[in-house]
């Protein structure tokens, strides 16, 4: 049995509807510019170019219901709403017929973005981990097994800040839907099962503040809430010491 110099970091976990065993996270993938009019909010041409994607660490998941702190170093905090793709099974060079065989299930969530720090990095050609990767940057409400929720291609994807609607959009907007997806990724590194899949916002975003409270569904997929909190390392001792 391996033993280690300190004891190792407990695995990243998101919730499972109607169960109380929980989905363990491997890696997140997440899905850049892939609705139209987003492209266009953020200055770029929506044409049908291949997908690309960024990652964040498994542990930046945070639960439904959590309070964020206001990350650090950032003026501009972005709230985006998404479908989440759970991968339950491992695949490489999955063909777009069998991708959705991977699938465990899907869930709602919220790419929490810094957006001056991203579009800093973009536009000078560095990588976007500190507009995108930082902590508790991936809110994700319980996931819907494919065998309760099917596989979701159209309905209803929304967001609101304090109640007030910013993001409403429908699933069949994806520019490259969820299969396609996969098997782009498995085409450059094998999937496996407990990565997620973050598949891009519809237009709206916008900047979120201390005591926001953001809120966002998709339908058939339930809802997700979040709350933002104060900044600072004292929030993130208070979520170390529980
Ligand atoms: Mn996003």
């Amino acid at each position: 049995m391996t033993s280690y110099v300190f004891e190792p970091a407990a695995i990243p976990t998101v919730a499972v509807a109607g169960q109380t065993a929980r989905f363990p996270v491997r890696r997140i993938f997440c899905v850049g510019r892939n609705y139209a009019a987003h492209a266009r909010e953020m200055g770029k041409d929506p044409e049908r170019e291949p997908p690309f994607f960024f990652t964040k660490p498994a542990d930046t998941v945070v639960d439904d219901g959590a309070t964020v702190p206001y990350p650090p170093e950032t003026e501009s905090f972005h709230y985006e709403i998404e479908l989440v793709v759970a991968i339950g099974r491992d695949g490489f060079n999955i063909s777009r017929d069998d991708a959705l065989d991977l699938v465990f299930g899907y869930a709602v969530g919220i790419d929490l973005t810094r957006r001056d720090l991203q579009l800093e990095a973009r536009d000078k050609g560095r990588p976007w981990d500190w507009g995108k990767a930082f902590d508790h940057s991936a809110p994700i409400a319980p996931l819907h097994p494919v065998e309760r929720a099917g596989h979701p291609a159209q309905g209803r994807i929304w967001l609101t800040v304090n109640e007030v609607v910013k993001q409403d959009a429908d699933l069949a907007e994806l520019i490259w839907p969820v299969a396609d997806i996969i098997a782009t990724i498995s085409q450059s590194m094998q999937l496996k099962a407990g990565d997620l899949i973050m598949t891009g916002t519809p237009a709206g975003v916008g900047a979120i503040d201390i005591g926001d409270t953001v809120k966002g569904g998709i339908d058939g997929l339930g809802t997700i809430q979040i709350r933002i909190g104060e900044n600072g390392p004292k929030s993130l001792d208070a979520k170390a010491a529980r």
